[in-house]
């Protein structure tokens, strides 16, 4: 991969295929042109997602907005508290291994979500919410969502997080601005 930089972080975004053209899509539209979609804002980080899906591997994955992180060298949306910056897999937050740690320039990393790895689970959300920026949320990827007339992880939300969008805005994505 080509070097990056963290200017070019700040400017961008590395959200492959969240609102894409190829997102825009893949997205099975209910008959009325709504799809399913989580409300970043109200999520509580129950960690339904990842097991209330009617799919074994949930349509849930977390997506992350570089322009909205803070490149922090002790992450918490990556380590475990108290892991003292020590990047065996033992002291990573991610159950499968899915955050890729990368350094930009001192002090500064990259933090990238491997989405085949992904299961939704939301600890990494959990951590960046509890001390960072927020910039990791979860979203139902339309690719994967059969876009069910009842939604089992909507029903299942205890923050009541999950709603219908118009399917031409599929994503509720957290801005920088
Ligand atoms: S079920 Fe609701 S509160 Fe729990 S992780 Fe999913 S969207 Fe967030
Ligand atoms: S901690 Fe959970 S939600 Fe975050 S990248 Fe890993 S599997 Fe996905
Ligand atoms: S609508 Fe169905 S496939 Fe999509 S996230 Fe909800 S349960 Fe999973």
């Amino acid at each position: 991969m080509t070097a990056l930089t963290r200017r070019d972080l700040l400017r961008g975004v590395a959200l492959v295929g969240v609102g894409s053209a190829a997102g825009a899509a893949a997205v099975h539209a209910h008959g009325d042109d709504t799809v399913w979609q989580i409300d970043p804002e109200l999520c509580g980080q129950c960690g339904r997602c990842a097991t209330h899906c009617v799919h074994p591997e949930s349509a849930v994955k977390a997506v992350h907005v570089h322009a909205l992180c803070g490149h922090c060298d002790l992450c918490t949306a990556f380590f475990e508290p108290d892991s003292k910056l020590d990047t065996g897999a033992e002291n990573q937050l991610c159950p499968t291994g899915a955050i890729r740690r990368r350094f930009i320039e001192d002090p500064y990393f990259s933090y990238e979500i491997d989405e085949q790895l992904c299961i939704g689970c939301a600890k990494c959300v959990k951590g960046c919410a509890m001390f960072g920026n927020g910039s990791m949320f979860l979203q139902i990827r339309h690719d994967r969502c059969n876009n069910c007339n009842a939604c089992s992880i909507a029903d299942a939300c205890p923050a009541h997080a999950i709603r219908r969008v118009p399917a031409s805005t599929p994503y509720l994505l957290k801005s920088a601005h």
